[in-house]
């Protein structure tokens, strides 16, 4: 098992930044993701701590030992690509065996490792066969198989779901996370899918344009963004956003939208005066039929049952809102309504630099 700290890590690709200072640490034995839109410099980072690539600035220390002049066979961390990048002209059997037999193991180690490994990811009926011979999540197998018989201090995983469908992701989801939970070694895990990030994480780093935007357990990211790019890429459906200012009422400030419905702020965070922007979560809406005096903050636009909820798109007053609610069979596009949110729940964000407010 090891520890990966990255100190100000810097990399360029001809002039491109890739990543521009990324200091984080992660732990022994953790889950971390490195989570991000495409381009972000998630894989980069990975590549670099599997020496794929060289470092333009900083440093990258595995178990307290900078690893900058290692060569990437002698790192001991194990890579699982994307597109398994498996042998075509060897078996399950020789793909799996391939890290020993170059490193001389002992056949009988060679043997046992094999059959253990197999017997772990469900192999053992398929050893024989060709990757040609094996659906995607069977394939995808075979490639966290052959990192496992390495038994590395660390696995590095690039996206490796990535071409499978979505029930296959789903059941391939949840093998990752008990492997992990089996083998206790530390993990490296990069997607741009928040789902997959949130649902394998102990922790996630969140990458945009080559620097973090924040580090944090799943549920901490999600409670507490800490700033609106975090908060809009954490979350689905996405945080809906409102711009406007915020004005005093009576013992309270109260949120006045340029576009969309006006607001009560949780009292002592904010005080009158400034533009900001006001995060809600689609989750946290609460909806009541438009007032007696016709006053209504939105119409609904559309209604999709998903089963145990419904979601809503409103149009409020020219601004789209997306609203989650338990199942809800009545509603229909057209409908007026009053949108309601419990102030504690609202997120505040600095209208210019984004950062989260109290
Ligand atoms: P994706 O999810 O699309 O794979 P990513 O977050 O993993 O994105 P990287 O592959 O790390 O992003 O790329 C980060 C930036 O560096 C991008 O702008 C990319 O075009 C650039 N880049 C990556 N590899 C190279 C390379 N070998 N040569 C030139 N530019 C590169």
């Amino acid at each position: 098992m090891a520890s990966i700290a990255f100190q100000d890590v810097q990399k360029s690709f001809d002039g491109v930044e890739a990543l521009r200072g990324v200091t984080a640490a992660v732990p022994d034995g953790r889950f971390v993701v490195l989570l991000g839109p495409s381009g972000c410099g998630k894989s980069t980072l990975l590549r670099l701590v599997a020496g794929l690539e060289e470092l333009t600035g900083g440093d990258i220390a595995i178990d307290g030992q900078s690893v900058a002049e290692v060569a990437p066979r002698d790192r001991d961390v194990a890579m699982v690509f994307q597109n398994y990048a498996l042998y075509p002209h060897r078996t399950v059997r020789q793909n799996l065996a391939f890290a020993l037999r170059l490193r001389r193991a002992p056949r009988d180690e060679i043997v046992s490792r094999v059959s253990e490994v197999a017997n772990v990811l469900g192999l053992e009926a398929l050893l024989d066969r060709y990757p040609r011979q094996l659906s995607g999540g069977q394939r995808q197998r075979v490639a966290m198989g052959r990192a496992m018989v390495r038994q590395p201090r660390a696995f590095l995983f690039d996206e490796p779901l990535s071409n499978l469908d979505a029930k296959l992701r789903v059941q391939m989801r949840s093998e990752i996370k008990e492997l992990h939970q089996r083998v206790r070694t530390t993990f490296v895990y990069v997607t741009h899918d928040q789902v997959e990030a949130m649902t394998l994480a102990d922790e996630i780093i969140v990458l945009n344009e080559g620097r973090i935007e924040q580090i944090g357990a799943p549920l901490e990211l999600y409670d507490r963004p800490a700033n609106r790019f975090v908060a809009g890429f954490i979350g689905s459906p996405a945080m809906n956003f409102l711009e406007g200012t915020v004005e005093a009422a009576e013992g309270s400030a109260r949120f006045v939208a340029e576009v969309g419905p006006s607001l009560s702020l949780p009292p002592g965070h904010v005080s009158a005066g400034p533009r900001i922007a006001v995060g809600i979560r689609p989750e946290h809406i609460q909806l009541a039929p438009a007032g007696g005096g016709g006053r209504a903050d939105a119409v609904v636009r559309l209604v999709e049952h998903l089963g145990h909820e419904t979601l809503l798109v409103l149009d409020a007053n020219g601004l789209e809102m997306t609203a989650l609610l338990p199942r809800l069979t009545g509603a229909v596009a057209g409908d007026a309504v009053t949108i309601k949110v419990d102030p504690e729940q609202l997120h505040l964000f600095d209208r210019e630099k984004g950062e989260r407010i109290g």
